[in-house]
């Protein structure tokens, strides 16, 4: 159940709902939207009476959830939740959300090249994998601690916020440690320790669709992230398996608005997990932008055909240069923009 306050209800009100909800044994979730607070119910077995609050004081009405998931659902927040990183930094606001970098950081040297040649096109969150999930053994597993002590000096260096991946329950202390936003990959997706080590976290969370995952399976694995009381979670399409062999996954464009009508929570799409193809990955992206994504998780690497990981797949600078001047173009039919390239420095 859903305790809706009015518009006008006082901190007092809010907080005095909230002891009654924890005095049952429950846990509450105050999420404020663009015009009223609305307060999540988590933790009870069988259904709450919804008699022991109508009555409280600020209280505007109870509603009960229709669906399995009860704070990533669009009943609790109308309005799709705005994750501000601090700087002028956004996602799921009006500017689009374009995440760049390689795959893996593999060095200093070509953290700070590919940084430098994104952050000129105007970008202002650079991904890059220090713990990378690899389906052989035997190839590149990522720098660990050194690749995250070279994202955070990208960070001081470039004024870029740092997207990157924990990979299990040790490697997400660290994690937390350095970046801005928490990664977590499509084979952990459900993965439920982490997800709720995730949701203890006060960073925000980019959360990728699992390789098999259906809509209901990705937004209750947002649901784990919200409940430990971590509400900053993007979802991410990054393509899923299907009988399609032109391609490394089959992205699926439709799930953007699908989840749009459901959940609250901004959604962006990864096409270079997505296609797997470089040459794919600019129409799959203008394509992410047309059906309303609110933003882009892009590879890129300066010399692609010497990357560690996902070289096939990762756009040369030059080549995202041209796609953002596209999405430039793109985003403000849809009442969307794009960070301007900066000044040259
Ligand atoms: C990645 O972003 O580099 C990655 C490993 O992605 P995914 O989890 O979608 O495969
Ligand atoms: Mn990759």
């Amino acid at each position: 159940m859903l305790v809706i306050m009015k518009s006008q209800a006082t901190h007092e009100e809010i907080d005095a709902v909230c002891r009654k909800i924890e005095e049952m044994g429950y846990k509450a979730h105050p999420i404020m939207g663009s015009t009223r607070m609305a307060i999540g119910i988590t933790g009870n077995q069988g259904p709450v009476e919804a008699a022991s609050f109508e009555s409280l004081p600020g209280v505007g009405e109870c509603v009960p959830v229709s669906k399995p998931y009860k704070l990533v659902g669009r009943e609790l927040k109308e309005d799709t939740t705005d994750i501000d990183l601090g700087d002028g930094v956004h996602i799921g606001g009006p500017e689009l959300a374009i995440i760049a970098g390689p795959c893996a950081v593999e060095s200093r040297e070509q953290a700070y090249k590919i940084a430098s040649a994104v952050s000129a096109a105007g970008v202002r969150l650079f991904r890059g994998g220090a713990y990378k999930p690899r389906t052989s053994p035997y190839s590149f597993q990522g720098l660990g601690e050194e690749g995250l002590r070279i994202l955070a000096d990208v960070r001081k260096d470039f004024g870029l916020k740092i997207v990157t991946e924990a990979i299990d329950v040790e490697s997400i202390e660290l994690v937390d440690q350095y970046t801005d936003v928490i990664q977590i990959g499509a084979r952990n997706m459900q993965n439920f320790s982490l997800l709720k080590r995730a949701g203890r976290s006060r960073r925000p969370v980019l959360l990728k669709r699992g390789i098999s995952a259906t809509l209901d399976e990705l937004l209750m694995a947002a649901e784990y992230i919200l409940s430990e009381g971590n509400y900053n979670v993007v979802l991410c399409e990054r393509g899923i398996r299907t009988f399609t062999d032109h391609t490394r996954n089959t992205l699926d464009l439709s799930v953007v608005p699908a989840i749009q009508r459901l959940s609250h929570l901004p959604i962006i799409v990864d096409p270079s997990h997505g296609t797997g193809r470089r040459e794919k990955v600019i129409p799959l992206s203008r394509a992410a932008i047309a059906v309303g994504a609110d933003g882009l998780m892009i590879e890129v690497h300066h010399e692609p055909e010497k990357a560690l990981s996902d070289g096939n797949q990762s756009l040369h600078p030059y080549e995202f240069e041209k796609l953002l001047k596209e999405i430039r173009q793109i985003a403000p039919i849809l009442g969307r923009s794009v960070a301007p390239n900066p000044p040259v420095r």
